[in-house]
Formats: C-alpha cells, structure tokens, sequence
C-alpha cells in the first residue's frame, strides 16, 4: 500500500532555505555542484559498504552519475547508483537538522549576506541550494541492499513542509528531479550543464554522464569530467581552481581554504595526503561530535570520513583526506587507533600542516594573522597536546603585549625574545578574564615605568596553555602576578635597589594590615610592583594563578 505522510520541515531548516536562496541568487549554479557532491558521497558510501556485503551492488558495480534535462518539461534530472537512503534516512538527514550547535548557528547569523553565506556554506545544507532553481524537488531512494518496491519518494515545493510516499523504484540509489523555476530555463541547455559540471566538479573521481551529442549516439552517454582521483594525479598537472573546488566537496563547505598541502609519498610505506586549512573557522570547532575531519582512502576506496586519529585535536580543523596503499581494505576505527603507518602518516601530517603555517607567518604575515584569529585559540591547546613539537608550536603562537597594548594577538615569542633587554632571563606574562583586565593590571606597574614587555593572556585556553608552556628558548614564562619578582637590576630604571629601609619605615603599618587582614591573606609587603595604585594582591609561587581560582569558584568549587 502507499502511505503518503505530509511533515513540517524544521523551522531552522524553513529560515535557512530563505536565507539560502536569497544568499546564493548571484551564484545560483552551485545547486548542481552541491547535487553531484552528495552523489559521489553516496557512490563512496555504498562501495565501502560492499567491502564486507558485495551482494549490495547486486550486480552493478559500475558506479556513476547521471545528469538529464527535459526542456519540455522543464525538469533537470541527477542520478546516481550509489547507497540511496531508506524512509528513517531521508527523514533524517532531509528535513531536519539534527546537528548540535544549530541553535548558536543560527544566533551568529547577522543579516550580512556575504557573511552569513560563509557560515551557511559550512553547515552541511548543500541539498537545500536546490530550491534555488527548483520551485519543486521530487527524489526518489531506494537503499542498496533494499528491494524494488521498497524504494521512497520525498517532495517539496521548498515552504514549509515535504511529502514522504512509499514508491517502487529499478534499481538502488537516488533520482532527484528539478522541476525548474520560472525565469530559470538557462539551465535546460545541454552546453550549459556541461560547463557547469566542467568547471566544478571536473575533480570528482565517479564518472559523471550526459547523454551524447554525438550524431548517431543518440541515446548513448559520455562522461563528462575526469572522473580520476584528483589526489593521485601530478601535482603540477593540478590547477589552483581544481584544488579549490576539491576542498568544497572534501570539506563539505562553500567557501575557499586558506591554503593547502599535497603530498604523495613513496617508498617503505606509500600513501597521499591533501590537507586544507579552511579560511573560516567550522560553527562546530568547539562542538564535541562535530564531524568532517580528514577522511581516509585506502587505495583511492573511501574508507570513513572523521578519522580522528589522523590528527590531533589541536589541528582538528584542518581537512582533507589521506589515501593509503599499506592499509587493509577493512580497516576499522579500533584498528586505526594503534596502527603504525597510521602513527607515522599522522606524524608525518602533522609535521608537514605546521610547516605549511611555518611558511604562511614567514612569507605572508597577513595570510597568518587571518589564521590566527580564526584558530589561534585551538593551536594554543598544541604545547598541552604534543609533547614532541613544543617548540615549533610555541614558535606559531602569537599573544597580545604590553609592547603593542593592542588586543590583536600578533606578538610571537621569538619577537618578544628578541626585545628582551640585557639582564632580563624570563618571559613575563599576566593572565586575566579579559583582555581590558589584563592590560590594567596594577601588576604591570613596575613593568611599564621600567620598559620590560609583558605578554597579556586573557583566552580561556591561556592558563592551560602557560601551565604546560613553562619555557621558551632556554627562558621560563613567569607570571608577574606570583611570586617575587626581583626586578631590581633590570630595564631602563636603574635607581633601584631592595629598599630594606622602606621596609623598615612601614613595618609598624605592615604588621597592622597584617592584623586586620589575617584571615584573607598570609602576608602583607611592600612592594616594587607598584608605582601608582597603592595595593595590589600576588599569589605564593606554588599557588594556582588568581584567575583559575575565579574560574573554579563560578563553577562552584
Ligand atoms: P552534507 O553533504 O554536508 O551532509 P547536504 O545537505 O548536501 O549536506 O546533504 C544532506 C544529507 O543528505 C547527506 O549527508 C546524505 O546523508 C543525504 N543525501 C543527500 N543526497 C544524497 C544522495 N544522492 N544519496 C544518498 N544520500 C544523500
Ligand atoms: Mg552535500
């Protein structure tokens, strides 16, 4: 029997696809790229499934795409044979948005279109692009491994609500059909599509078919793109566009990277990598079950996308995919966490992504500091994280100082390093709840009146980061708000010496503070720290630094 159930798109989903269509008008074409790109997701899909179930192809492994128009119907057709979806799939993964960190998601967007384009682009929404073009969708699924007459059809004019029927379907996989917009007929042109298919998504690795144009090849298809493994082709055969246009579709996102490294390795063990880092930072960055990391290739075989140990979480923002030849074609999660090619091709990553950032803060300063203020805060969990490059990490980060006052973090230690006065053997850093905070400490007093520079931490990450960064070039980081600071013999204020007779001038007045405050503090000195406020308050070497302590108290400690 047919069941014909009527359902309310998610309201998120219903604001989205305005936003989408009124974002994208000037690039309208996108919707076929975006279409073609989960087709070839569903082919990867479906051929990793058939590794342990090869009765899912049912006798057809020949994966492909298909694009058709009707310009008499004013339809345009995309097809593939790859994984489909069963009714509870489409219900999921069309329709709603089932991602944590929807509801922020949709608090940052601004109205700014060109912005809110950018972070719509990553939000996973490319089916939706569709209603762009189409006043009405129909796609019909059915699962591979599912049969016939099992297959289902959803519908929807793209307003408010979709329509899901039980229909019989040859074949497994998805047809999605465009019933084209008014005013749209550009697009049911056969060199049209062809251009299209051509200048976006030339990279993707299943075939992509048209049919013929050919005089007495009627009714015959020809591929279309290069259906090739973009990865494993020469890198210098490779152009800049096809590399952009590749990170679309790996890193499911609709703006550009920010840069890139291919590397294919040869020798004891054999592998490519091509790793992006994206120019803005994914809304899930600090989303515990975010998904689209790198996805690992076993010999050009999709394999699992997220392969989380492919990096570590201080780079969890770079994207990408690693193509293995040494991996077992069943290579599971659990195997992966304790391989030894896939420790080396990690490490080798690794080195290889911060050498790529080395480069970008040498040769493009600019390019770096668009960097830094996207992730600069994940790549300070980096000394916590990775033991074995401490220094080249720490190297790559960049703070805030007294030297500048400037909220932008664009202070790396080596600059700090090199305007360390003669005398001054540690790097001073103050941390606090806020940059403001920082920057008005009493406890930079005696810093600013002698010209010793002070690094001001006010990220949430920096206390963790100072507590495993403890030095830099031979020289600890000491925080000026701890301890005993023995400044006497350094910076342009030489007049100073340990002033025991201050001491014990004020002794008299120290004890009697030290009386009334006996039960807040465990001592009361005079101090060096300060040239205008008159009290400050300064934690014992060994304690945790104040603004832990506030942190611990918020959170009911
Ligand atoms: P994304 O590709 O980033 O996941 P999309 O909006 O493009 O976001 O697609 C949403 C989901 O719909 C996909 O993740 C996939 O599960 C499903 N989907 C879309 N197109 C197809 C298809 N042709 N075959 C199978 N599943 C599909
Ligand atoms: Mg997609």
């Amino acid at each position: 029997e047919t069941q014909k159930e009527t359902m309310e798109f998610q309201a998120e989903v219903r604001q989205l696809m305005k936003l989408m269509i009124h974002s994208l008008y000037s690039n309208k074409e996108i919707f076929l790229r975006e279409l073609i790109s989960n087709a070839s997701d569903a082919c990867d899909k479906l051929r990793f499934e058939a590794l342990s179930n090869d009765a899912l192809y049912d006798g057809d492994s020949d994966l492909k795409i298909r694009v058709n128009f009707d310009k008499e119907a004013r339809t345009i057709t995309v097809s593939d044979n790859g994984v489909g979806m069963s009714r509870d799939e489409v219900v999921d993964n069309i329709g709603t948005i089932a991602k944590s960190g929807t509801k922020q998601f949709f608090e940052s967007l601004t109205g700014d279109q060109s912005h809110d384009l950018e972070l719509i682009g990553q939000f996973g929404v490319g089916f939706y692009s569709c209603f762009i073009v189409a006043d009405k969708v129909t796609l019909t699924t059915r699962r591979a491994g599912a049969p016939a007459d099992q297959a289902v059809q959803w519908e929807s004019d793209g307003e408010g609500s979709y329509s899901l029927t039980n229909a019989a379907k040859d074949g497994r996989g998805t047809d999605i059909v465009l019933h084209m917009r008014e005013g749209e007929d550009e697009f049911l042109d056969a060199w049209r599509l062809r251009s299209i298919i051509t200048r976006y998504s030339d990279h993707i690795s299943i075939p992509i078919e048209m049919p013929s144009q050919e005089e007495g090849k009627e009714g015959e298809y020809e591929v279309i793109n290069s259906a090739s493994a973009l990865w494993k082709r020469p890198k210098k055969e490779i152009s800049e566009e096809e590399y952009k246009e590749f990170y679309k579709h790996v890193a499911h996102d609709f703006g550009e990277p920010l840069a890139w490294t291919h590397n294919q390795v040869e020798g004891t063990q054999s592998y490519t990598s091509l790793l992006y880092i994206p120019k803005t930072a994914p809304f899930d960055l600090w989303d515990r079950d975010r998904r689209h990391g790198i996805k690992l290739y076993v010999r050009r075989v999709f394999i699992m996308d997220d392969a989380e140990h492919l990096m570590p979480q201080y780079l969890r923002f770079v994207r990408g995919l690693v193509d293995s030849d040494d991996l077992p074609l069943n290579v599971s999660r659990e195997i992966l966490q304790q391989n030894k090619f896939i420790d080396s091709i990690r490490a080798a990553s690794v080195k290889k992504i911060l050498g790529l950032l080395e480069k970008m803060a040498n040769n493009e300063p600019e390019k770096y500091a668009e960097f830094w203020k996207q992730f600069g805060q994940v790549m300070k969990e980096g000394p916590a994280e990775d033991f074995a490059n401490r220094e080249r990490i720490a190297k790559l980060l960049r703070f805030s100082s007294t030297y500048t006052d400037s909220e932008e973090q664009n202070v790396s230690l080596e600059d700090y390093v090199s305007r360390m006065p003669d005398g001054q053997d540690k790097i001073y850093y103050i941390t606090a709840d806020s940059f403001s905070a920082a920057k008005n400490s009493p406890h930079l007093e005696v810093f600013r009146k002698k010209g010793i520079e002070v690094l001001l931490l006010s990220d949430r990450v920096d206390e963790w980061l100072v507590s495993h960064l403890t030095e830099f070039d031979g020289k600890p980081l000491v925080s000026v708000a701890k301890g005993d600071l023995d400044l006497g013999k350094l910076g342009n204020d030489k007049e100073e010496k340990k002033d025991d007779k201050a001491e014990e001038d004020y002794k008299a007045f120290l004890d009697k503070l030290k009386d009334v405050l006996a039960d807040e503090v465990s001592e009361v000195r005079s101090s060096q720290r300060l040239t205008d406020s008159p009290s400050c308050l300064v934690l014992g070497e060994q304690e945790m630094a104040m603004h832990m302590q506030q942190l611990l108290k918020q959170a009911g400690h």
